[in-house]
């Protein structure tokens, strides 16, 4: 496995203490989960432990900016928009995100994490909403899933798969079962973008009577793979 490598922040260790490696912030719409369409700011954390073979985020692997939490808070509030996503990368990678996420919750907004299941996700804030997406066969990724985080999803949570051919989604619908999913939160299915034929994937969730929730990235559908979209 490849580890994240992050420059070292070179002030102070108090100083790096509060702060947070960051790709990027911007504003755009909500492309998947169930907040899809909302106008929405991102704030992007820089690493990532993983690396999916379809990821689409490579360039917040390394590089970023080193932002203190008022900063980012500061940023945040000038798009004037009630949601907010913290994604990444892996953003539960940096630990100061848990801070980050307690203080976005603090400020009044609609906060949403987007991680990959391989970390912890049992001390996020509650009111935080998480999307796990849990690596399928195709990532490359299977073996890092962490299914003790099963246990900490409630009913504000989402569960998603992205699959990038038949063999993930019998993997998938097999792992809905084993553990009961349906039962826990809603489970989202979305094709691996320009690998997996959508319409292919929505019949065979017909077809077998699946009950999860169908997503396209709808930020894919309307910008393509531009970086800040
Ligand atoms: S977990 Fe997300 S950011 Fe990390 S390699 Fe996989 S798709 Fe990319």
């Amino acid at each position: 496995m490849v580890a994240t490598a992050l420059t070292p922040d070179p002030s102070s260790a108090t100083t790096a203490s509060r702060r947070l490696r960051v790709t990027e912030i911007f504003h755009s719409l909500q492309g998947e989960s169930d907040s899809v369409g909302w106008p929405t700011v991102f704030v992007r954390l820089t690493g990532c432990p993983l690396r999916c073979v379809w990821c689409d985020t490579e360039y917040s692997f390394h590089g970023g900016e080193w932002r203190d939490i008022p900063s980012i808070l500061d940023q945040v509030g000038g798009y004037a928009t009630h949601h907010v996503c913290v994604t990444g990368g892996e953003p539960l990678a940096q630990k100061r995100c848990l801070p980050l996420l307690v203080a976005l919750c603090d400020e009044g907004y609609e906060v949403s994490l987007e991680t990959s299941g391989a970390l912890d996700i049992g001390e996020v804030d509650p009111r935080v909403r998480r999307v796990v997406d849990f690596k399928p066969p195709g990532s490359g990724e299977v073996g890092r899933n962490l299914w003790t985080n099963v246990g900490h999803l409630g009913a504000r949570d989402q569960v998603k798969f992205v699959l990038a051919d038949r063999a993930d989604y019998d993997w998938a619908v097999a792992r809905i079962e084993e553990h009961a999913l349906a039962r826990r939160c809603p489970i989202l299915f979305s094709p691996v973008h320009g690998q997996l034929e959508p319409r292919a994937l929505a019949e065979w969730i017909l077809a077998d009577r699946l009950p999860v929730r169908f997503q396209m990235q709808l930020h894919k559908q309307l910008w393509g793979s531009e970086p800040g979209r």
